[in-house]
């Protein structure tokens, strides 16, 4: 039971894969570095052991030359039994095969003479090395095969007892050594990838214990600029972004339960009335036509919304066609003369000829509306609004809304184009606190901006910059 529900998770932590890469990787560099010692060390002996043996065959061709087969002879027995009769052997043949002398060869009678050997070496007039396994201890033998004189081959074997011995203690060596090198890599391993990944814990504390009520939690950052430190700030940041979210997320449910609230009471007020005064038709139609409106308010503040979102999304349904600006603002002017007379407004426009674009006019001149309404709201009597639309001015089309209102302050200006956002000042006049934030999403649908800069007291400029095409209408 316990073992099905701990070792699982130990397999899949990435401290544990980690750590067997780890031992792996430095066993199997071990193991690497161990075969090329190996290899190197056992082919030096053998090249010393044959260097050995051609010398002894040097020696016999130089006894040969002096004191004839005779000599040669009795130098194979004495040298055999000088050096050890169990280490070294020497045997004479001619070059049929025939052995004519040698030394104590009880030990190592299984050592034949093979006459495939002595066939090459009777082409080549060289030497030939073979190696041997003597039973029963499986010793290793290195053989000599070499020519000492015109017919006379010297057979000699020379035991390769220090190799066995070598090789015997390296497997010691490698065995302890790799016990030791796999249990070291898994310990420090283990101990190098959990110090790690520490920081990664730490974050999955923190994220732990987040809840939807405390996001003010934060991963400690340790400052010194590694993968887990920008890890944790990264996270860090996240956060902030999450916090702020959820708390305009939260400002904005109020601003819409605010919203909804007045006007459903208005329309409830209305219909309280309608029913009290049941007889007097007049005063029904008058409730009814006021409901209307109200519903009417209600259903473009939720649409509005509605275009905001899914612009947002990326689901906007703008449709762009050739449009005419010159004409689209002029006309949008024409509709707010009226409102200008009102208020005793001086308003003024100033729009260039001939200026086209792909737009989604509907849509523009929505957003331009939205622009003048604001203009001349906030604007008081006998004040100024001005509009210019400019043709191409650094690859842009500029249409600035210019007005002597009262101004937006600098803490204001960072949040107007925000869903909802009113300032303080123009709660006392009518207003959603969603126009500039569609104006804005309309505008950058058409890959332009919307940008504002304010003088307090002052007033306001608005510049919608739309990308310049030089589309002509037909
Ligand atoms: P609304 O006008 O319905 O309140 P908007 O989104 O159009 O909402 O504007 C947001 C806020 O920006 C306004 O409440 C107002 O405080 C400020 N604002 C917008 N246009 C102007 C302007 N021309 N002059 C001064 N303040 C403005």
């Amino acid at each position: 039971m316990f073992s099905k529900l701990v070792m699982p998770d130990l397999f899949k932590t990435i401290a544990f894969r980690l750590t067997l890469w780890y031992a792996g990787i430095f066993s199997i560099s071990s193991c690497v570095a161990f075969a090329l010692f190996y290899v190197v060390a056992t082919q030096t002996l053998q090249g010393q052991t044959d260097l050995d043996l051609l010398e002894k065959a040097r020696y016999f061709s130089t006894v040969i030359q002096r004191n004839g087969i005779m000599g040669a002879s009795k130098m194979a027995v004495i040298e055999a039994q000088a050096a050890g009769e169990k280490r070294i052997f020497f045997r004479l043949l001619y070059p049929n095969g025939e052995v004519f002398a040698s030394s104590h060869m009880s030990y190592w009678k299984d050592i034949s003479i093979d006459h495939g050997v002595i066939n090459t070496l009777s082409h080549t007039k060289g030497h030939v090395f073979t190696t041997w396994l003597i039973k029963p201890n499986d010793q290793k033998a290195r053989v000599l095969y070499s020519f000492v004189a015109k017919n006379v081959i010297l057979q000699t074997g020379i035991a390769m007892d220090f190799q066995s011995k070598f090789i015997q203690a390296f497997k010691t060596v490698f065995i302890v050594s790799m016990g030791f090198i796999i249990i070291f890599s898994a310990v420090s391993g283990l101990f190098l990838s959990r110090k790690a990944l520490s920081g990664v814990k730490a974050i999955i504390r923190t994220a732990n214990s987040i809840s939807g009520t405390n996001l003010e939690k934060r991963v400690p950052e340790t400052g010194n600029q590694d993968e887990l430190d920008l890890l944790a700030h990264t996270f860090n940041r996240m956060l902030d972004r999450i916090e702020a979210l959820i708390k305009s997320i939260r400002e904005m449910s109020d601003n819409i339960a605010h919203d909804l609230k007045s006007p459903l009471t208005r329309i409830r007020g209305f219909a309280e009335i309608a029913l009290v005064n049941m007889d007097d038709l007049d005063n029904y139609r008058g409730m009814a036509a006021n409901t209307i409106e109200e519903s009417d308010r209600l259903l473009d503040m939720i649409n509005t919304m509605l275009v905001i979102s899914r612009a947002e999304a990326g689901e906007g349904e703008f449709v762009f066609k050739a449009v005419n600006l010159s004409a689209m603002v002029r006309e949008a002017c024409d509709l707010f003369v009226p409102v200008a007379e009102d208020k005793n407004i001086d308003f003024t426009h100033v729009v260039a000829d001939h200026i086209h674009t792909l737009a989604d006019e509907k849509m523009l001149q929505r957003a331009l509306s939205n622009l003048l309404d604001n203009a001349f709201k906030y604007t008081g009597d006998k004040g100024m609004v001005h509009v210019d639309l400019q043709g191409e001015v650094d690859n842009f089309i500029k249409i600035r809304v210019i007005d002597t209102g009262p101004g937006i302050d600098s803490g204001s200006l960072e949040r107007i184009f925000e869903r909802f956002y009113r300032a303080e000042s123009s709660r006392t006049s009518p207003g959603t606190g969603l126009g500039l934030s569609l104006a804005r999403t309309i505008v950058r649908e058409h890959r332009g901006d919307l940008v504002v800069s304010s003088q307090l007291g002052r007033g306001t400029v608005f510049s919608i910059k739309l990308p310049y095409r030089n589309i002509q209408i037909i």
